[in-house]
């Protein structure tokens, strides 16, 4: 597996089919799984590396934010990946003039909780695509929102790139694997499982959908913010959402997602599910 620091040194075969999977390290099964994904579809896959400054919040956790290269190049070459991009903060930003914007889509949820997040997840990912030249690149559920940031990026900027969307993996008792999970104890994990057992529980009183009224909705999501402060997690939305355009859900809108945020003291979790 080869290992790049500099973007002079990406050098595209136009011939093979590319697979790209952007990542900020601290791999898990969920980063397994985008690459595996890759793997079948492309001819070579190429994953980067990078910790993006400008997507964290100044009071967020970038100093902080889990890193262990050696132990990542080990997992990725495990899986058929034949090179990781691993740049420095200098190398991919001299200056920050030009940044990506993607309006209404960011407005709420992780948008409203976050404030230019996504304005750095859209501008870093697009600067990877420009370095990178993928034919695919391959992003994970768990990060609903972001997904249908990138889909609209791509789709509003016309970016030659096919995405792909790949199922949350999870661990055995339900909850999200994350990078920040490596900041909770057995117990917090326990506790933590429970955001994911509200959304399951939620989706189930939800269906079927078409019989449900706009207060019978905001009555089960109330129960399940109730249920999730019992367990100690205190929400910063729990929504029924348009699973395109993010907006809270209205009458005759079919096509869907349940998305949630919460905090267990100083760690934010999020996570979301489908009907
Ligand atoms: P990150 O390193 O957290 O920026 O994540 C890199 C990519 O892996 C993003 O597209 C994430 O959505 C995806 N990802 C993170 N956790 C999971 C998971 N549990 N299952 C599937 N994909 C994931």
């Amino acid at each position: 597996m080869r290992v790049y620091r500099r973007i002079s040194e990406l050098k595209r075969d136009p011939r093979l089919r590319l697979g790209f999977v952007p990542t900020m390290g601290a791999f898990h099964e969920g980063h397994l799984e985008l690459m595996r994904h890759a793997r079948r579809d492309c001819d070579e896959v190429g994953v980067s590396i990078f910790v993006n400054p400008t997507q964290f919040g100044p009071n967020e956790d970038f100093e902080s934010y889990p890193r262990d290269l050696e132990r990542d190049l080990s997992m990725a070459n495990s899986v058929g990946v034949a090179w990781i991009f691993a740049p420095e903060v200098a190398e991919i930003y001299p200056r920050k003039a030009v940044s990506v914007h993607a309006a209404g889509v960011t407005e709420r949820w992780e948008g409203e909780v976050r404030p230019g997040h996504f304005d750095g997840v859209a501008t870093i990912v697009l600067k990877l695509f420009n370095i990178v030249g993928p034919d695919l690149a391959y992003f994970g559920l768990k990060d609903y929102q972001q997904c249908i940031v990138v889909k609209r990026m791509v789709d509003d900027l016309n970016i030659p790139v096919e995405l792909k969307f790949v199922e949350t993996v999870r661990e055995p008792s339900g909850l999200a694997m994350s990078s920040r999970n490596a900041h909770l104890s057995a117990s917090q994990r326990q506790q933590a499982s429970s955001l994911y057992e509200q959304l399951r529980n939620a989706a189930a009183e939800l269906s079927p959908l078409s019989s449900q009224t706009e207060q019978s909705v905001a009555r089960i999501l109330e129960m399940a913010r109730q249920c999730l402060l019992k367990e100690g997690l205190s929400t910063d939305y729990f929504a029924l959402v348009d699973a395109e355009s993010l907006l809270p859900w209205t009458k005759g809108v079919d096509n869907v997602r349940l998305i949630a945020a919460a905090r267990m003291g100083t760690i934010r979790l999020i996570d979301n599910c489908s009907l």
